[in-house]
């Protein structure tokens, strides 16, 4: 696809340089050696559901052995991670599509699946709204179907809602952190007419352990409308970096492709994408360290009588009661900055769970705004 390439062997090559020059050549510093940015900057950072212990070290080695590689385009690179990714999700290689972050992913299913022509989106109120903003771009309307009682997308109004089009399912749902139940989700996709694709985002995925929640990926192989988005900037630490990617069947990725960018996806972030599917303790140390510390976030804020939507993700929300903006604001204040207003839920507040001491921060803080 690219005015250079580069064959496997030589890009092997390549890196077995850096690894060389790696030994020769003063160490670069990596993120892990330094202060996270919260505590450099003195802003307790909580609000863009971050993963606070970045990378994997697997992923600080790959990147700083690709340095050598960084003239090249990343075609190699790329078919190293599509082939791994297809490998893990038990499907083929032309059935994935790797992006810029999800967000590139999310803007490719918006620009061919929806506009003028091609129908409406469809998405939950409150959602990940980035999807909402793509398909206003390309001139789609967009339709918002309030979330149930229990915070689960309202699927049967969502079904009613389409004709042709996308319909966008956040599972876990930003910002609720909430699940849609596996069984409903199941029973929605066999039912939808396969004029109408579905993308399921399970960016959060890995934090979900609900026995009622499920990956949609296996359903894959038998819905051509299907899509699923998985992001590395979660569980694997790599917002910064840029690296997401999606499966569906090889048609459904065809149609996509012209609307696709080239070489989106920089060497660094393919290199460390690849090297975090290889440490298991990634995705096990960041589900624990995650869990203890949104433990004893609940507990502290249940002390104090908040009500929170049970969480399946990195990230909670709870009812503060009252409206939120003016929290937000006096939390910043306390140099502690948690997630912006979410319209449909005006007294709610999205809070990032950072390291136990962030946590401690936003605490201490929480009950001096609160007092
Ligand atoms: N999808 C959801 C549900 C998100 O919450 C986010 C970011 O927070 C994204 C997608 C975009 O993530 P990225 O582009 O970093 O993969």
């Amino acid at each position: 696809m690219n005015t250079l390439s580069i064959s496997r062997r030589k890009f092997a090559h390549l890196l077995g340089v850096g690894a060389a020059a790696a030994i020769v050549r003063p160490r670069f510093t990596i993120a892990a050696e330094q202060p996270p940015k919260s505590t450099s900057t003195g802003l307790v950072r909580l609000s863009a559901n971050e993963n606070p212990y970045g990378p994997a070290p697997q992923a600080h080695a790959a990147m700083n052995n690709s340095f050598d590689a960084c003239c090249r385009y990343p075609d190699e690179a790329n078919d190293v991670l599509i082939e791994k990714i297809a490998k893990i999700n038990g499907v083929n290689r032309e059935q994935i599509v790797l992006g810029d972050g999800s967000s590139e992913i999310l803007k490719l299913c918006a620009e061919t699946f929806t506009g003028p022509t091609q129908g409406k989106l469809i998405a939950a109120d409150p959602t990940f709204e980035a999807i909402l903003d793509y398909s206003k771009a390309n001139g789609a309307e967009v339709a918002k179907v309030p979330l149930t009682g229990s915070f689960a997308h309202d699927l049967g109004k969502m079904s009613s809602a389409a004709q042709k089009g996308l319909i966008y399912i956040c599972n876990p749902n930003n910002p609720t952190a909430s699940i849609t139940p596996k069984n409903d989700l199941r029973d929605f996709i066999s039912k939808t007419p396969r004029e109408t694709m579905i993308l399921v985002d399970e960016a959060y995925f890995h934090y979900a352990d609900s026995p009622d929640y499920e990956s949609v990926i296996p359903l894959v192989k038998d819905h051509p409308n299907l899509i699923v988005a998985r992001t590395f900037s979660k569980i694997y630490g790599m917002a910064g970096l840029r690296c997401g990617y999606c499966v569906a069947q090889p048609d459904t990725i065809k149609r996509m492709h012209p609307f696709q960018m080239w070489d989106s996806v920089n060497i660094m972030a393919l290199a460390a994408a690849s090297a975090s599917l290889d440490d298991a303790d990634q995705v096990n140390n960041g589900r624990k360290l995650n869990s203890e510390a949104k433990s004893f976030t609940t507990s502290e804020l249940d002390k104090m009588g908040y009500k929170l939507i049970p969480s399946q993700a990195n990230f909670i929300m709870f009812d503060c009661k009252g409206p939120v903006v003016p929290i937000i604001k006096a939390m910043k204040e306390r140099n502690v900055q948690v997630g912006r207003l979410f319209p449909a839920l005006p007294n709610h507040m999205r809070l990032t769970i950072g390291k136990h001491s962030e946590m401690e921060s936003f605490v201490s803080a929480f009950k001096q705004v609160m007092a």
